[in-house]
């Protein structure tokens, strides 16, 4: 019998703040230098007292509105006590009884919460006999999600964690890179044979989706092996060794009692109810369209594919240019798939030459226009596509300077055009009686004629052309 495997994701992201969490101190993860943007507060010098940054404690209400979450009424800060070089206070200010999102769902995943803390310093391991401290990151505000148990395989892991990656990137609250650190996760796996919950691992240091994806597939093998050999799990922390392809054991995992959890006294209790900044009213109109609803627009409505919708959801600089180009096409399903296709296939590959930018909006969309029309072949506009990308310009002037019109295809029309008439003079005659519907008799026959090779627009152009000339 196979056992089941529970996951539940604790995911940290740093918050892109002007300032730190509780002093004036630059938030910036670029800075290289070391220990260049701190302070008393943030070094934790005895005394300095920490106030609340306000930007911060608003991207965590914007995140938890977006997931469908409870704002708390009532929140306040805690001090999570324990020893460790890089939290020189002997406690890191979180957030424990009262954190400011409950509840909430991504992905049909629900979440437990999501509450505010300070960042610690980064620590050095690589010089010698020695470490060395860096506090640039020390109380820099993370936000840290915590999912309930309901994830049951390491793809759903990953997916959640994306699906998160991306509506904070949409929120602009962080910029949640996993390679950088801005965005961490922490996998807790258990697997049981019963409903009820085997003992939990907890693994961290986890600094992309792939391992994310590896870890919790190796943890969901090393504990079944280990329950069939009739051996015990034990509650631990443990990291992932990116050499070996393997969790080993970092410590026993502590409980939350250990940590001795109190509010902090010298930070006060926030009544965000009566912040009129933090309510759904204000916030409704700084928080954009999620991921989500993005990718079901874009796929139901506008019948895009799966994968170009995609690559318009992760895509913030595609996505928005797609976006810009439709609503100038509204409504025009056939010319906004045409869009689609170029976008997603010739504009991202000529993009990947980094001189090449992309095009204005009103130039793609008269491009398309001319493709719709057959103005240009489908092989002439990647030419234009090209040109308008590395040196801009408008494309019906690219088109003529570059002989790149259908010509040919004009003086061809004109000559089947004229066949037909010519052997159609009854219909002519008719025509030009008033009946309407010989026109498109003539349009058939030169459909046929050229078996279906020209645009039936410039042919019915063409033919209204001749018979008014003649
Ligand atoms: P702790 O007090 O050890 O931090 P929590 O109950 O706060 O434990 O849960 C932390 C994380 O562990 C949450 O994401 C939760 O979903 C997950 N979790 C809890 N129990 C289990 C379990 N039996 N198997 C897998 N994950 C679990
Ligand atoms: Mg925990
Ligand atoms: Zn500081």
């Amino acid at each position: 019998m196979k056992y089941i495997p529970t996951i539940g994701l604790e995911i940290h992201a740093e918050l892109k703040t002007r300032s730190k969490m509780f002093c004036g101190c630059k938030n910036d993860p670029e800075e290289k230098s070391p220990n260049v943007n701190i302070c008393p507060i943030c070094m934790a010098h005895p005394g300095a007292l920490p106030a609340i940054n306000k930007e911060a404690v608003k991207h965590v209400v914007k995140t938890g509105r977006a997931l469908g979450g409870a704002i708390a009424d009532f929140t306040e800060f805690d001090r999570k006590n324990y020893f460790y070089p890089d939290i020189p206070k002997g406690y890191q200010i979180s957030q424990y009884k009262y954190p400011i999102v409950s509840e909430g769902n991504l992905n049909g995943i629900e979440i437990t919460r999501v509450h505010l803390e300070e960042d610690t310093a980064t620590s050095k391991h690589d010089r010698g006999e020695y470490s060395l401290l860096d506090f640039n990151r020390a109380g820099i505000p993370l936000m840290e999600l915590v999912t309930e148990p309901v994830i049951h395989d390491a793809e759903t892991a990953v997916r959640f964690a994306k699906e998160l990656q991306l509506l904070l990137r949409y929120l602009g609250v962080s910029g949640a890179n996993m390679e950088k650190g801005e965005m961490r996760v922490e996998a807790n796996i258990s697997v049981s044979k019963t409903d009820s919950f085997g003992t939990k691992v907890e693994v961290k240091n986890l600094n992309s989706f792939k391992v994310v994806e590896k870890a919790i597939e190796y943890e969901i093998k090393r504990q079944s092996e280990k329950l069939e050999r009739g051996e015990k799990i034990v509650q631990e922390t443990r990291g992932w060794d990116e050499d070996r392809e393997e969790t080993f054991s970092q410590r026993e995992k502590e409980s939350s009692h250990d940590y001795r959890y109190f509010p902090d006294p010298d930070l006060p209790k926030l009544k965000l109810s009566e912040l009129s900044e933090f309510s759904a009213e204000v916030l409704k109109k700084e928080i954009p369209e999620p991921p989500w609803d993005k990718r079901r627009r874009l796929t139901e409505i506008l019948g895009i594919k799966n994968e170009a919708a995609e690559i318009f959801v992760t895509d913030s600089r595609l996505g928005n240019f797609f976006d810009e180009v439709a609503g100038k096409l509204a409504g025009r399903k056939e010319a906004i798939l045409l869009a689609s296709n170029y976008i997603t296939s010739d504009i991202t590959s000529i993009l990947k030459n980094e001189d090449n930018n992309i095009p204005t909006v009103d130039s793609f969309v008269s491009l398309v226009k001319m493709l719709e029309e057959k103005v240009v072949s489908s092989r002439g506009a990647k030419d234009i596509l090209a040109i308008m990308c590395r040196e801009g310009g408008e494309p019906n002037k690219i088109a003529e300077k570059g002989g790149l019109l259908q010509k040919s295809d004009q003086s061809e029309i004109i000559l089947i055009a004229k066949k037909i008439l010519g052997d159609n003079e009854k219909v002519v005659a008719e025509f030009k009686a008033g009946k309407e519907s010989a026109l498109q008799y003539l349009i058939g026959q030169g459909m046929r004629a050229s078996r279906g090779s020209v645009n039936p627009q410039m042919l019915k152009k063409t033919f209204l052309y001749l018979l008014k000339e003649n």
